[in-house]
């Protein structure tokens, strides 16, 4: 003989058992037809409630007003709320809601009419979601408020380099997020043209990250805003590579401020030039690119010819302005890698990369003249334009020469000096005793 066959009731309660919720149905009558054991474990309902058999829906609501299942009591006591409960029920409307218990679990109530009268309500534990919901919610709004009160925004891209996730670029470089989803990034920050060899993007090419990077941006305006950029590839589990992932902090401010005060540090401020300290820093450098490439380098020193008459006749004042004009000419005819500085009152030193003896002479030469012919215009009515000459001295060093800039400016000085006794207004070099290049 095999099994008996399980009745439909049988084979329905085996599974509403197996279900992972609570299940409830009742009838028309609010008496309960069926429930599973979740419900019963899930609402914590003690057997006795069942010892007779299935309970109504007024027993149960009875038994939750009476434990606080419905919080607070109102006038009327349990009872008044056991009726509300069933004539709530009575209206029969679908519902779905959420009952956080006095256990500190939360369930989701889900109720369903049925046609022939009667009712099916579903009951879900959703405390762990819940949880996690809020730890996520947190999570978010903490990010939101870091990058709202930080001058913040974050970014993904693609494996093309297209943004697919910005957050707070608007508050930063002004452009909606909307408009940049989808567009490079590269364009997008500084313009096609002048990000193709940007540091970033090459390091985005490599796939390499990027620590705290500074570059010049465009904002909307297009205003220059300087960008702190920090990012890494993204690959995804199977090691694909997805696009780079990152942080970028509006450093304008202080980047500005570094820059005027290595202006003020380093350039003299009565001509704009730059001051010994930083003739000293290039003067290093230039020596060491020297001594890796096998480069002539000639250094020029400047003294204006006469000065303290000028002071003397004029006032100071015009003597500034002088100084001024003849730091205009010096610069406006060099070559941008060259590096003109004002090293004392009225003296000039030029540092001429790449330049050999014959080179640093006919650079001296042209700015003698250029100098000579200059009409300095005074302001004064008495004398309202005034000409001056300058002496030029130039050393050219060798890659062979291990030499201190001291050491140099005293052989350019004693160029000087020659060219003084010669008459001024002349071109002299220290060379004579030093092979040239
Ligand atoms: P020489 O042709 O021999 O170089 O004669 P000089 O008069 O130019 O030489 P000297 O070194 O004796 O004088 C330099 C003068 O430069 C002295 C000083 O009054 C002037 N001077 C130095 N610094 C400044 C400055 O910042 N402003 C003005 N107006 N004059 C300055
Ligand atoms: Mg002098
Ligand atoms: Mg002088």
């Amino acid at each position: 003989m095999g099994k008996p066959n399980m009745g439909y009731q049988d084979t329905l309660q085996t599974i509403i058992d197996f279900l992972p919720g609570g299940i409830t149905m009742f009838n028309a009558e609010q008496q309960m037809v069926v429930c599973n054991q979740n419900f019963r474990t899930l609402l914590e309902f003690p057997d006795a409630l069942f010892a007779d058999g299935l309970p109504t829906l007024r027993a149960l609501a009875l038994f939750n007003a009476e434990r606080g299942e419905y919080g607070e009591y109102q006038e009327g006591g349990a009872q008044a709320i056991a009726d509300q409960v069933c004539e709530r029920a009575r209206t029969m409307q679908p519902h779905v809601f959420e009952r956080q218990r006095p256990n500190g679990t939360t369930l989701e109530i889900r109720g369903e009419p049925l046609p022939g009268g009667g009712w099916v309500s579903i009951y879900t534990d959703i405390t762990d979601r819940k949880r996690h919901e809020e730890a996520l919610r947190r999570v978010k709004d903490m990010m939101s408020a870091a990058i709202n009160f930080s001058p913040t925004f974050i970014w993904e891209t693609d494996a093309a380099g297209n943004y697919t996730h910005l957050q707070g670029v608007e508050h930063i470089l002004g452009f909606a997020e909307k408009d940049l989803l989808g567009q490079q990034r590269s364009a997008t920050l500084c313009g096609a043209k002048r990000c193709v060899g940007c540091e970033v993007s090459q390091r985005m090419t490599a796939r390499q990250p990027i620590d705290r990077l500074v570059i010049e941006a465009t904002d909307q305006a297009g205003a220059s805003v300087w960008l702190s950029t920090s990012a890494q590839p993204v690959f995804d589990q199977a090691g694909s590579y997805m696009g780079y992932r990152g942080v970028d902090v509006d450093v304008t401010e202080i980047t500005l401020a570094r820059q005027a005060l290595e202006q003020i540090a380093l350039h003299d401020t009565l001509t704009g030039l730059a001051n010994r300290r930083k003739f000293q820093d290039r003067y290093e450098l230039e020596r060491q690119r020297q001594a890796r490439l096998g480069l002539p380098l000639t250094l020029v020193m400047v003294d204006i010819d006469h000065f303290k008459r000028v002071n003397d006749t004029w006032g100071h004042i015009v003597g500034d302005v002088c100084l001024k004009a003849v730091a205009k000419v010096l610069a406006g005819n060099l070559r941008t890698i060259d590096l003109v500085a004002r090293f004392g009152g009225e003296e000039f030193l030029i540092l001429l990369s790449d330049a050999n003896l014959k080179e640093g002479t006919l650079v001296a030469e042209k700015l003698r003249r250029a100098l000579e012919g200059t009409v300095i215009e005074t302001g004064l009515a008495a004398q309202p334009a005034l000409r001056i000459t300058a002496s030029f001295g130039l050393t050219t060093l060798l890659p062979s020469e291990d030499l201190s800039l001291e050491a140099v400016i005293e052989r350019a000085d004693g160029a000087v000096y020659a060219a003084k006794h010669g008459g001024r207004n002349r071109v002299c070099s220290a060379e004579s005793a030093v092979p040239t290049v």
